[in-house]
């Protein structure tokens, strides 16, 4: 597979270059020059097939004549050992549970492949590698999860202080040994900034391998694909077409969405929804796209203001905002708003879900209201709700359960070393 720079069209880089660079060197993104079909065999049959070997398949499709078959299934047997079922919530709607890996949010799936895949390629070349990460929360547990004590590769995980829950700051800041989690006085788009600046800078690319495992890199974002396809056949005997409504913050979920339906994913539609940091539905509803500074919201892993993966969203339709506006519908919500679809969805079908995925419901039911068509709804759920346990408490009213993977957390020490939202600071420490 061929990957571009979206600022550069000649700017061109392999597989390997792709995930090992993260980001091309001005700075752009890195996209698929061509995006091949799913085969329609594979399509006719799918309902029968499980989500291991659907990874298998999409992969392979991608990566065909760089990496064997059966490598490939060594890397999908390495990385999945959970699933991506959906629960049917109303009549029309299903969430799809994204939230079964063992950190028990969605970027389980991203980050399991990535750590999957490059230690294959590092088996093969031998370097070590420093990944760098800015975490809004989720991103962090996954990474750590994903790459902990995996040979050849260190972690350093930036999240911004007090503004991730208690577990999620647990999985990032107990696991040690290859992982270091850094504390940061500041906003995630700071922590983000000072991983971008890092990537940039001549000295530390000089002393380190130094690599991204946010969802800029391309080797998150593939996966991901694989359960809007694992969706669709779990549904595709309902024989209505199916609407994907993605809880977004960087948009790399997305993005993933539009991959598998570039694959040829029968998709009839998209629908974007975000909490108050809501840059990508204002520039769906008027076509100017204005990045805000990220506001604070009960849905954090989604407090984004300038998403990082929109350049890509829109190059999915060749930056045609028309095109963009025909797959995708943009819907926004406040926090009250989420509460109360978090409200009304445990009263009427006795789930529980976290605030994401509130937000995924509520755009699909506002979706539903403009849209009398008959299909088959889909909101993903990003996280499990205990991850956000004190908000979902107050919010239903009741408590809830933690499951055994998380709770064992809660008594180990937290590990993390505290830094200001400066890039000499971070260098500086990088560097020692
Ligand atoms: C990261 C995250 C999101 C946002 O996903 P993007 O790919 O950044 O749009 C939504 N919900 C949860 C729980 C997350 O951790």
């Amino acid at each position: 597979m061929i990957f571009y720079s979206t600022k550069t069209a000649s700017l061109k880089a392999s597989l390997e270059e792709a995930i090992f660079n993260s980001l091309p060197p001005d700075n752009g993104l890195y996209m698929p020059e061509h995006i091949p079909a799913i085969s329609e065999e594979f399509l006719a049959d799918i309902e029968n097939r499980t989500f291991k070997e659907i990874a298998i398949e999409i992969t392979h499709t991608l990566f065909e004549g760089e990496i064997t078959r059966s490598e490939i299934e060594t890397i999908i047997d390495n990385a999945y050992d959970f699933e991506a079922p959906v629960v049917k919530i109303t009549p029309d709607d299903y969430v799809l549970e994204l939230f079964h890996g063992p950190s028990m949010a969605f970027k389980d799936f991203g980050a399991r492949f990535m750590a999957a895949i490059m230690s294959y390629f590092l088996l093969r070349s031998k370097k070590e590698i420093k990944i760098l990460v800015a975490t809004s929360g989720d991103t962090g547990g996954a990474v750590a999860q994903g790459f902990y004590k995996i040979p050849g590769i260190s972690v350093t995980i930036l999240y911004p202080s007090g503004k991730v829950s208690d577990i999620q700051e647990k999985q990032l800041t107990t696991l040690g040994y290859n992982v270091t989690a850094l504390e940061v006085s500041g906003t995630f788009d700071d922590c983000q900034r000072l991983v971008k600046e890092a990537f940039l800078d001549p000295e530390l690319n000089e002393k380190f391998n130094l690599a991204s495992a946010n969802s800029i890199n391309i080797a998150r974002l593939i996966p991901q694909s694989f359960y809007f396809f694992a969706a669709y056949a779990q549904l595709k005997k309902l024989g209505k077409p199916i609407v994907f409504s993605v809880p977004s913050g960087n948009f790399g979920n997305l993005s993933a969405g539009l991959l598998a339906y570039r694959m040829g994913l029968p998709v009839e539609h998209f629908v974007a929804a975000t909490n108050l940091n809501n840059a990508v539905p204002r520039y769906l509803e008027t076509g100017s796209y204005d990045p805000a500074p990220s506001i604070e919201t009960i849905s954090n892993a989604m407090d984004v203001g300038s998403p990082s993966n929109f350049v890509r969203l829109k190059r999915f339709f060749n930056d045609d905002w028309k095109l963009v506006t025909e797959k995708i519908s943009g819907f926004y919500f406040n926090d009250e708003q989420t509460q109360k679809a978090m409200r009304e969805v445990y009263g009427n079908a006795n789930y529980v879900m976290c605030p994401h995925t509130a937000v995924a419901y509520r755009g699909l039911q506002e979706y539903r209201k403009k849209n009398q068509n008959n299909f088959t709804g889909v909101f993903l759920s990003t996280a499990h709700p205990a991850k956000f346990i004190d908000l979902v408490e107050e919010t239903l009213g009741k408590s809830i359960e933690i499951p055994e993977r998380l709770k064992s957390l809660l008594s180990i020490e937290k590990k993390s070393v505290k830094m200001n939202a400066d890039f000499t600071e971070f260098k500086t420490l990088l560097m020692s």
